[in-house]
């Protein structure tokens, strides 16, 4: 009551937002007249002026005016399109990092143009997303010549291809007019740049898995407009973006597994190390491998080294070829001597999917908490060591396909700098887009008055009633000659009435959101007298339904029924044909107008009423006339579920017959807070979602900037050295600990872990001539040091430090390979994946999953990261490299030659995409390029020198 009297003096918070951004409307107008004196040229020079006054250090705000009052009249010159005020209004909006909430029709793809022309001022880029690659490349189509006007360049980014905006590019295809092929990296470097949510995300996920710079091709995350920002931060959030694959050696992994487990068994122990006790080791002990209880570690023997080898059949462990075999032989021989079955895991039967997808029960290594004695369903022993007591105990290891690289829309979106969206309906998600992402909402009012009359909606008792009453109205309205567009919720419905439609002999063209280009044109023209669509929510969406017809779409189709290509007809032809098309389409649209405009009709409520409100937003643009109505029954699966007990009631109340509807404002409610009851649940499985993401996120920017760095060329010397300082400290700590007498201490131990770990002994350590537990660290890091600094010396410091560079990021390639940041981060996504899984199973009490998946994460990224460093500082030490091993160009990705990219989750209900693949190399008649092959570029070189290197 208050709020109400409250808002009647002072206004919604929109209407007051709207009043302040007047004046800024008022100014922007009065530079107009000055603008449109100026010539072409002195227009474009416009922009280095700007460009010249930020960079002596005026704010973006502080040019908005000009560059609004700019790009304004760029639009009218170029598209014949001058922005309303109300589209400046939205403009503000957007570059106040808000969303814009206006509706369907009001010009939002022009809108667009004025904060991104503003935000890409200072070059570093803005990026405009769409909801589909037809849309992103129309959009640029369209509003590249206001850019070009003022001198900006325009990328796009589809698919798999991309381009620059450029009218002098003569394109063979009229869908591709103006946009000349470049590289990603070009279209990127653009200062705007238009692409789909999906092709943006996965770009970033693609370039955090390249092994040199230049093959990276986004530039920073400045600032982004995000066009139907509700569907693609709402709907599409609701799936992660997925990067999957089976990596290089992923079919030779499991059997590598299963080779070593078999080979263990033969190998002697040597000594063992035991906790708190001296013990001799004589370098010439019989035996394979040293177990060290303490550390829990086994290490080989030079002994054990050169009998595995023939095992295996292997000339150099050492060799870069061989590290994955050489880092399984020591799991394997833990999982054999360390890892004991019913003390440290338990083997048990647990649920699990399989490759078909199936439920199955499947016997699995579980984890036993040292400390509580608690089975850890899920978690995994990482670096490998889980596989190798899962072949231990003979279980199936074999992993097809694995998360190479993930992220959610959220995440990816809140990494930009500045963001802001628009759309037609955002009100009734402000909470949402609050919370997530710190965006609010303002209402923009229309631009003319919305004379759209919404009907309330009709319940009928079956499916079937409302189906026929449906296909009624439409008989009606079709008879009359009025345009009808029908909404459903799936392609199954949309068949179904389809169906119906036919029996009654009704003409009609069926949308599912499949083929965005196509259904484009044919919405277009579902405003024409007569036309019935049929579409599902998203299909054809961001196309302008014209009542009488859109005369471009229609004079594209004359020229083309007369054999003209209508990207290459002469200006003429084009010109008559638009003629033509205008003078069928003027006098339809008056008795379109005639007939009540567009009539919508809803099959069913949608579960949120958002969706609702783009179906019906879909009529009475720019003040047309028009008019929805939203068909619904009691077996629908909102009121079923959500609503059913409540509207029944009422239903008996008001006494309802077969096939008599019930059309009553109580109804209408009650379905409005049946939709509010789902939005709510909707909203906290997304947030859920986020939740669980958000901790994988801290660790993706952590490993994606630490690979960045050693991307960027920098030595890591500095990093390895406190990495060698850091391993020191706690294996000396281990055996010859601060607090232990120093007689006391186990330098044995100490020294086999120092082979073991940095290759190198310290020969004749006296423990009465070392003062202190730091005295003896101090010498142990001098030691590792120089023994540092020998390895460098030998290999001559360039190739040293790059191949420093090559293990910590993981490098790989054919016939072999390092195991660093990229091993490890996948191996750790795949346990992630488990672990997220597995903390369902386990019984909780009081405890919240979340709290323990968020602790368990951070342990297993901590373990990750110890391993690297370890793993990292053993191979630099250990590794003979030849010449003939070395890659030595710049080395590109290409370890994995087969990258899917998917959209899945938890919810796997929304509109996914194709699965793609990248091709592995092949030769001209399709076989796969060996890598000793002549190279298939005709280089003459073998195939590991020279495109291999390149990763072409
Ligand atoms: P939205 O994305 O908001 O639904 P669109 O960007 O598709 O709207 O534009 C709808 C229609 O309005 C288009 O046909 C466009 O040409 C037209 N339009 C937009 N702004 C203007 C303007 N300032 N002057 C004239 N026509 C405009
Ligand atoms: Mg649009």
């Amino acid at each position: 009551m208050l709020n109400a009297i409250f808002r009647s003096i002072f206004g919604t918070k929109h209407e007051r937002d709207v009043k302040r951004m007047r004046p800024v409307v008022a100014e922007i107008a009065a530079l107009e007249p000055g603008l449109q004196a100026l010539s072409d040229e002195a227009l474009r020079a416009h922009t280095t002026e700007l460009r010249r006054r930020l960079a002596d250090g005026a704010e973006l705000d502080d040019l908005l005016p000009e560059a609004f009052a700019a790009v304004r009249e760029a639009a009218r010159r170029t598209v014949h399109m001058r922005h309303f005020d109300v589209q400046m209004m939205g403009g503000m909006v957007l570059h106040s990092g808000k969303i814009a909430e206006m509706a369907t029709g009001e010009g939002k793809t022009l809108v667009a143009t004025l904060p991104a022309y503003l935000n890409a001022l200072p070059g570093l880029g803005t990026h405009v997303v769409t909801v589909n690659d037809y849309l992103a490349r129309r959009d640029a189509q369209w509003m590249g010549p206001i850019y070009h006007a003022l001198g900006l360049t325009v990328g796009v980014i589809q698919h798999e291809m991309q381009y620059l905006y450029d009218p002098s590019y003569a394109s063979s295809d009229i869908r591709l007019a103006a946009l000349r092929p470049v590289t990603r990296k070009d279209a990127y470097a653009a200062d705007i740049t238009y692409g789909t949510n999906n092709e943006f995300g996965f770009d970033y996920l693609r370039d955090n898995m390249q092994f040199s710079l230049d093959d990276i091709v986004q530039r920073e995350h400045h600032y982004a407009i995000v066009d139907e920002v509700d569907s693609i931060l709402i709907d599409e959030a609701r799936t992660p973006l997925i990067i999957s694959g089976r990596d290089r050696n992923a079919e030779s992994r499991a059997p590598l597994y299963e080779k070593v487990n078999r080979v263990i068994p033969r190998l002697k122990r040597a000594a063992t190390i035991v906790e708190g006790k001296l013990s001799e080791i004589e370098e010439t002990a019989e035996g394979d491998f040293i177990v060290d209880e303490k550390a829990r570690t086994v290490s080989l023997t030079d002994q054990g080294g050169t009998y595995c080898e023939r095992l295996l059949g292997i000339e150099n462990l050492s060799d870069p070829a061989h590290i994955e075999t050489a880092h399984h032989i020591h799991q394997a021989l833990k999982a054999h001597h360390i890892f004991h079955k019913d003390v440290d895991y338990v083997v048990k039967d647990l649920e699990t999917v399989d490759d078909q997808g199936r439920m199955v029960l499947q016997a699995q290594v579980v984890i036993v908490d040292e400390f509580t004695g608690r089975m850890m369903p899920g978690r995994r022993w990482s670096d490998g060591l889980h596989e190798a007591v899962e072949a231990k105990e003979g279980l199936k290891i074999a992993r097809e396909n694995q998360t190479l690289a993930t992220i959610t829309l959220q995440n990816y979106f809140r990494m930009y700098d500045k963001l802001s969206g628009m759309t037609g309906t955002a009100a009734t998600e402000a909470e949402e887009f609050a919370k997530i992402y710190e965006l609010d909402v303002t209402v923009i009012p229309t631009n003319r008055t919305l004379g759209r009359i919404n009907f309330s909606d009709v319940v009928y008792k079956t499916e079937r009633e409302k189906f026929d009453a449906v296909a009624a109205e439409i008989a009606e309205r079709h008879a009359k000659g009025q345009p009808v567009l029908v909404g459903t919720v799936s392609i199954e419905k949309s068949e179904r009435l389809s169906k119906l439609l036919k029996k009654h002999g009704i003409t009609h063209q069926v949308l599912n959101a499949k083929y965005h280009e196509r259904e484009a044109e044919i919405v277009a023209q579902a405003g024409r007298e007569k036309t019935v669509t049929i579409a599902t929510n998203m299909a054809g969406r961001g196309t302008d339904i014209l009542l009488g017809g859109n005369p471009d779409f229609l004079a594209k189709a004359l020229l083309s029924r007369k054999g003209l290509d209508p990207a290459t007809a002469p200006p003429e032809a084009r010109e008559a044909a638009w003629l033509e098309a205008k003078k069928a389409t003027d006098p339809e649209h008056e008795r379109v107008v005639g007939l009540g405009g567009l009539h919508i009709i809803g099959t069913e409520r949608h579960e949120s009423r958002r969706v609702d409100n783009q179906l019906r937003g879909r009529s009475g643009r720019q003040g047309d006339p028009g008019s929805s109505r939203f068909y619904l029954s009691l077996e629908d699966d909102l009121l079923r579920i959500f609503g059913s007990e409540r509207i029944q009631r009422i239903m008996d109340h008001l006494g309802m017959e077969e096939g008599e509807p019930i059309e009553h404002r109580l109804v209408t409610r009650a379905i409005g807070t049946a939709q509010k009851r789902v939005e709510t649940r909707n909203f906290e499985i997304r947030k859920h979602l986020l939740e669980y993401d958000d901790v994988m996120n801290k660790q993706r920017e952590i490993v994606y900037g630490l690979r960045r760095e050693v991307l960027a060329g920098e030595s890591q010397e500095e990093t390895v050295l406190e990495w060698i300082g850091e391993l020191v400290g706690v294996v000396v700590a281990r055996y010859a600990g601060p607090e232990a007498h120093q007689e006391d201490w186990d330098l044995v131990g100490l020294n086999e872990a120092l082979h073991r770990q940095f290759d190198f002994r310290l020969p004749d350590l006296k423990v009465d001539e070392i003062a202190s537990h730091q005295a003896l660290v101090e010498l142990v890091t001098e030691a590792a040091e120089a023994h540092y600094r020998r390895r460098e010396g030998e290999m001559g410091g360039e190739m040293f430090h790059r191949l420093e560079r090559w293990i910590i990021l993981g490098l790989e390639w054919e016939g072999g390979g390092f195991r660093g940041i990229n091993q490890l981060w996948r191996e750790h996504l795949l346990n992630m994946d488990h672990l997220k899984e597995g903390i369902g199973l386990r019984g909780y009490g009081q405890r919240d999953p979340l709290t323990e998946y968020k602790k368990e994460a951070f342990d297993m990224f901590q373990e990750m990261i110890g391993s690297l460093k370890e793993t990292a500082v053993e191979q630099l030490f250990k590794v003979r490299m030849t010449q003939e091993d070395a890659p030595t160009t710049r080395v590109s990705h290409r370890a994995t030659p087969e990258w899917q990219e998917s959209r899945g989750g938890d919810l796997d209900t929304a509109p996914g995409r194709p699965v793609t693949s990248r091709p592995e190399p092949r030769t001209a008649d399709g076989q796969k390029v060996g890598r000793n092959d002549p190279c298939h570029c005709g280089s003459g070189k073998k195939y590991k020198k020279c495109c291999l290197l390149k990763g072409a």
